[in-house]
């Protein structure tokens, strides 16, 4: 299969669950072999000619493992390892060094690097691919560890820890590019007495939909909602202004009247839920945030619930 230009897609597939490996090399003919031999596993392919389009590639496509090369002019293979674990969300990327190098040193300073494993030029075909299925097999574990990890197992939505997680990211984000953030706090109203007269299985089945009303709001693949507490949820709004925030907590809120779910309360006819809205100034950080928005649902509660409030609204 030739190669006359880099990055080229070389598998028809790139969807559903077909792993994918990215590799770097800068001699075509090397990156031709590895293309026509791995072609056979099921597995998509792709191709870099050098550690700088290494790099990119991997942020855009987040592959399964890297093949990576290390003697390469520009950025060699070490420093494209080096790079790939400084940053958090490429980090988890298993790299194999796949280098014509063999003294033990260096075989080392690989491994100290993070790679996963060293393989040696010239090498077994059928070794290599064995190699292959093996951290191909290992990344797809790990990557149902971290999902579960990250999922609340009721709503099936993103839990405390990683809405914990994401929004230090995201606080971190918005300061760095003076981009706002905004947060809501949801709580569904009087879930208490709706538990006591229905039942846990009924309070269970109600945060299931409400959460997933919740999840088809989303709009960019940047937005998240998880569980927070009990029955409180948290929206996250990257490059989101406040008067934006409102319109889409609004919108939130009607959508769970519209559930129409029988609500235990006698003041209510359906379930309803109160909801907080914050947004990030340029030196907030993630706990300040945190406590505004819930200020703001307080505020909700207190005015009467089925409501949204934010500082200055309403007035
Ligand atoms: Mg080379």
């Amino acid at each position: 299969m030739p190669l006359t230009t880099s990055s080229t897609l070389l598998s028809a597939s790139t969807t559903g669950d077909t792993p994918l490996i990215l590799l770097v090399d800068d001699v075509p003919a090397n990156l031709d072999v590895l293309v026509d031999q791995l072609a056979q596993e099921n597995i998509d392919i792709r191709v870099a000619l050098s550690g700088e389009e290494g790099l990119q590639l991997a942020n855009i496509l987040r592959p399964d493992l890297i093949l990576l090369d290390i003697m390469m002019p520009g950025i060699d293979g070490y420093e494209v390892c080096k790079r790939l674990k400084l940053d958090p969300e490429l980090a988890d990327i298993p790299v194999v060094f796949l280098t014509a190098k063999d003294e033990e040193i260096e075989v080392e300073r690989g491994f100290s690097l993070g790679a996963v494993d060293y393989i040696h030029k010239p090498f077994s075909m059928p070794i290599l691919k064995a190699r292959v299925r093996s951290h191909l097999a290992l990344k797809r574990k790990n990557d149902m560890l971290e999902q579960l990890a990250c999922t609340d197992a009721l709503t099936q939505i993103a839990n405390r820890r990683h809405f914990d997680l994401s929004l230090k990211r995201e606080v971190q984000r918005a300061q760095r590019y003076k981009q706002p953030l905004s947060l809501i706090l949801l709580d569904v109203d009087f879930f208490k007495r709706y538990n006591d007269q229905f039942g846990h299985c009924a309070g269970d089945n109600c945060l299931q939909i409400i959460a997933t009303v919740l999840k088809a709001h989303l709009r960019r693949p940047s937005d998240m909602v998880a569980r927070y507490g009990g029955e409180e949820f948290a929206v996250l709004l990257p490059d989101t202004k406040l008067e934006g925030a409102l319109k889409y907590a609004e919108k939130l809120r009607q959508s769970v009247v519209e559930l129409a779910i029988p609500a235990a309360s006698a003041n209510n006819e359906v379930v309803t839920i109160s909801l907080g809205v914050a947004t990030a100034n340029a030196t907030m950080d993630a706990t300040t945030l945190l406590q505004a928005a819930d200020t703001q649902l307080y505020r909700a509660k207190h005015a009467g619930r089925n409501q949204v409030a934010a500082e200055g609204f309403p007035t």
